[in-house]
């Protein structure tokens, strides 16, 4: 039997074939080609129709709307939306514990002047968290959706930059913390329309014991809840939910796609699109 070539199951992907389709078999080397032939036409044609959506206005890219039905659906459950800096002093990871020697400290992107790329959103969140409790009663409910940095050893399932939404919610009654947290990653994935995700009890590098949100083996959130010993070093003490999500991760499970890369920020897809079609 003749299936299709390397070269030519890569091309088919990147064109957004489905694996299945990939690892068909044909009789001769001819059919092998000429079957290939045919479902690149229909690939490119289909990627074009795509793209011309996006030029009328009828769609936009998949990322920015699942980030907008995601910020829609917790502003309907009372989190209130937060926007802050990309750039992260060391001190501030330092509160996270993660300080050198830290496994996480390998994967963070150094500026000049002890500053980072942020490779999470929870300093930034502790900060404006400790502030709101000095304004507002609790509970208090905020989130944040935006870009993270790590340096990954690449594969399918991780970017350099993806898109983290990460939320909290301080003063859930304590014997509530654990039904909120299962309701609240509820919240997001039926946002997202993501049904079959199964809760997890793991054990993570910054907090400790965490609950991950996964879909067919995939970690889509990880979720924690306190007091826990960190919110010393914010002088907070509360009880709290808090889950962080990976946008592009949770697109990957809508699209059913196991390439990371075709739904992340791209200089070659544009919305899933392969911009190298002709
Ligand atoms: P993993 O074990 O899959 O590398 P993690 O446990 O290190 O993930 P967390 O720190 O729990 O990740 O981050 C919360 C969420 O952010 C993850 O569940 C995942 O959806 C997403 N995420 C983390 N790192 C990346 C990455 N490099 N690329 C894309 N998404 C990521
Ligand atoms: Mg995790």
């Amino acid at each position: 039997m003749f299936p299709f070539t390397d070269g030519q199951k890569r091309r088919l992907l990147e064109l957004g074939a489905a694996p299945s389709a990939c690892e068909a078999e044909f009789e001769d080397a001819a059919a092998s080609d000429r079957r290939f032939k045919a479902l690149e036409k229909e690939l490119v044609s289909a990627s074009k129709r795509r793209l011309g959506d996006l030029r009328e206005g009828s769609r936009r890219p998949a990322l920015l709307v699942l980030q907008s039905e995601v910020e829609c659906a917790l502003r309907e459950e009372g989190f209130v939306q937060v926007s802050t800096p990309v750039i992260l002093a060391k001190r501030m990871l330092e509160r996270m514990s993660i300080g050198d020697g830290h496994a996480l400290s390998s994967q963070v992107f150094w500026l000049e002047d002890d500053r980072c790329l942020r490779p999470m959103l929870a300093p930034n969140l502790y900060s404006v968290s400790t502030d709101l409790m000095r304004i507002w009663e609790k509970p208090i409910r905020i989130f944040e959706i935006g870009p993270c940095f790590r340096k990954e050893s690449q594969g399918n399932r991780h970017l350099n930059e993806f898109t983290m939404c990460n939320l909290v919610e301080w003063g859930t009654p304590e014997e509530a913390r654990a039904d909120r947290l299962r309701q609240l990653a509820r919240v997001v994935m039926s946002a997202a329309g993501i049904d079959g995700c199964d809760l997890e009890e793991t054990d993570s590098e910054v907090y400790g014991p965490s609950l991950d949100v996964v879909w067919r083996g995939m970690e889509l959130a990880s979720g924690n809840i306190g007091p826990h010993f960190l919110d010393a070093n914010w002088g907070i003490r509360s009880t709290w939910v808090g889950l962080g999500f990976g946008l592009e991760r949770l697109l990957m499970a809508r699209q059913k796609t196991n390439n990371i890369h075709s739904v992340g920020k791209s200089l070659s897809y544009l919305d899933g699109v392969r911009l190298r079609i002709n």
